[in-house]
């Protein structure tokens, strides 16, 4: 068996409402080449400035990723050529990159696994080649898109693992708002570095994989490779250091070029950027821009609510849920529910109907604060529900209503009739209406009690109970009328 050593370099755009070095904005989707200036076109004697909120973004994810961000920080031109980038390089981070030297836990069966980061650098990202036939066509709009590029020492060693490094790393850029991690829109791409050796002779010569578009191929790619390489070594041959490609048709890697090294870049410092040093405030901003991350949230909502572990992965899958959830719950304390007991409830709404009629409506999680079901008249059903003033049919029915019509579950409950009925009256009324039509019923209980037969007794008793809510539509309270049947079958015995 060989050793084998991931490293990933993953880049993210990040959501800036500009891009990293001029004023254009940084939106997809529209008319080619209708974001563009002298700038990220590269015309000669264009000024790059640099975005703040670039900056800012990017040293929160350095942080949320237990980075150190350094005193000084520049920017590095990064030389090659290729038609997507205009000015022959990439204004990219080398020497002293805005986040160093962290980590990022991964939660792997038995126990957690750190992985290394290496460095969060912050460069600008190129436009976009599409080949049809025989043209290539392009499109500058992304060129110059604020890219943050998150690269790791080599310490995963599965295609799995990298996998979820890719999943955590997602889930937490869109808890911080950094960007949308969007893989199929290439908002998140990353490279895979893999090699393998012999136990114990540390590293081996590395194969980078290029553009992964999908957490999935990163998985597929870099088995296939340990595989292929694994191969190799049996072969007694060496593995060439070079770049290939994912081919997700064939499901296999292809060699795509020898991979250049960074003095072959000739990076020097860019002469247009000022050194950036973050100041007391800048960094007041970073600080103010974390959040709690996903793992500890996951942590603490299992804690404080008695969530299962499944439960509360999928609550806090992403952020606008879990403050859905956790607003919810508290609203429900507020209105008098312990919190545990509503915590339960609500969780139960939200990992069965709540997501269902989302996914129905087509509504994404994140804009579950706008959703008609607000967190407070979820409380309020629930409240309803554990007082006993609704049945769990008809409160489904008020959930779909609530949303439907987006008005208050008492009002809905109100004006269709469907609060519970409590009077004893009401529900004496009930039974007897039943009884007329089955009259033999309670003497064939009395004969059931006598036989000393306790089954047949329960099952025809819940026979009747049923009839009864069924006579009064479900709304009939359960416990009360269970309670006067009782009587009825003493009384008849006496
Ligand atoms: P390069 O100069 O080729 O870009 P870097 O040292 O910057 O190489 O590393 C790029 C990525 O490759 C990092 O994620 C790093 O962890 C990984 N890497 C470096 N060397 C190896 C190796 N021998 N095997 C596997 N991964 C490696
Ligand atoms: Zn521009
Ligand atoms: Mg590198």
């Amino acid at each position: 068996m060989y050793q084998s050593f991931i490293g990933l370099e993953v880049h993210i755009h990040l959501l800036t409402k500009t891009k990293v070095f001029c004023n254009c904005l940084s939106a997809f989707g529209d008319e080619p080449n209708t974001h563009i200036c002298p700038v990220c076109m590269g015309y000669p004697g264009a000024l790059p400035s640099l975005n703040i909120d670039a900056m800012r973004i990017g040293c929160t994810v350095a942080r949320s990723l237990n980075c150190r961000i350094p005193e000084k920080t520049w920017f590095e031109r990064k030389q090659y050529f290729y038609p997507d980038m205009t000015k022959n390089y990439q204004i990219s981070q080398f020497a002293s990159p805005l986040g160093q030297e962290g980590y990022l836990d991964l939660d792997v069966q038995n126990g957690v696994k750190r992985i290394r980061i290496k460095e969060c650098h912050l460069e600008e990202d190129a436009g976009k080649m599409i080949h049809s036939g025989a043209v290539s066509l392009l499109d500058y709009n992304r060129a110059g898109v604020s890219l943050l590029e998150i690269v790791t020492e080599p310490d995963m060693e599965t295609g799995e693992e990298a996998e979820l490094f890719i999943r955590r790393l997602r889930r937490m850029v869109r808890y911080l708002e950094a960007s949308d991690g969007n893989m199929e829109e290439g908002s998140l791409r990353a490279d895979a570095n893999v090699s393998i050796n012999f136990p114990g002779k540390g590293l081996g010569r590395k194969v980078e994989i290029k553009n992964l578009n999908s957490s999935r191929f990163v998985k597929l790619a870099l088995n296939y490779e340990i595989a292929r390489q694994g191969e190799l070594l049996d072969a007694g041959k060496i593995v060439v250091q070079e770049t290939r490609l994912w081919n997700e048709n064939r499901d296999e890697t292809a060699p795509m070029r020898t991979k250049e090294n960074a003095q072959d870049y000739r990076y020097f410092p860019e002469p247009d950027l000022p050194v950036f040093v973050p100041d007391a405030a800048f960094l007041k901003a970073v600080e103010d821009s974390l959040v709690e991350l996903p793992q500890a949230r996951i942590r603490r909502v299992i804690a404080e609510y008695g969530l299962g572990e499944e439960q509360a992965e999928i609550i806090c899958d992403e952020k606008a849920g879990a403050d859905y959830f956790e607003e919810a719950v508290s609203q429900a304390v507020s209105l008098g529910l312990e919190k545990r007991d509503a915590a339960e409830r609500i969780s139960h709404w939200f990992l069965s109907e709540i997501r269902h009629i989302l996914a129905r409506e087509g509504i994404p999680i994140q804009k579950v604060g706008g959703f008609t079901l607000t967190p407070l008249r979820l409380a309020a059903l629930t409240a309803l529900i554990v007082k006993g003033a609704v049945s769990t049919k008809n409160a489904k029915q008020t959930l779909e209503a609530v949303i439907a019509e987006d008005r208050n579950p008492e009002v809905i409950i109100a004006e269709r009739g469907w609060e519970r009925i409590t009077d004893p009256a009401a529900i004496a009324g009930a039974i007897n209406a039943v009884l007329a039509a089955e009259s033999d019923i309670i003497d064939h209980i009395r004969a059931a009690i006598a036989a000393n037969n306790p089954k047949r007794r329960h099952t025809l008793t819940a026979y009747l109970v049923g009839k009864v809510l069924a006579a009064t539509g479900g709304r009939a309270d359960p416990k009360i009328a269970g309670t006067q049947v009782e009587a009825l079958i003493e009384a008849r015995g006496s």
